[in-house]
């Protein structure tokens, strides 16, 4: 797979990855764990951004599609804080 700027997980072809991500967030508390509506504002806003390539940020190395899941995480760039 050629890399895919500004990419989710679920719009490339990492199916596998994207599984076994979504199989972990299942497995999360509601207390870790981010309500779907702030999920999904999350990762429009890596969507909108030049560190996003194909489901990676490349400021902190984490698939943003599990790491946005948490409350206790933020988006990683000091500088441009999306999240
Ligand atoms: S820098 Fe922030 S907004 Fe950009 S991809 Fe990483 S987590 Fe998402």
């Amino acid at each position: 797979m050629a890399d895919c700027k500004r990419c989710l997980l679920l719009e490339s072809a990492e199916k596998n990855t994207l599984d076994d991500i979504r199989q972990r967030i299942s497995k999360l508390s509601n207390n870790e764990k981010v309500p779907d509506e702030t999920y999904i504002n999350r990762l429009e806003k890596c969507k909108e951004c030049d560190d996003l390539i194909s489901g990676v940020c490349m400021k902190c190395g984490c698939y943003v599609e599990f790491r946005a899941a948490f409350k206790r995480q933020r988006c990683p760039n000091a500088n441009d804080r999306r999240w």
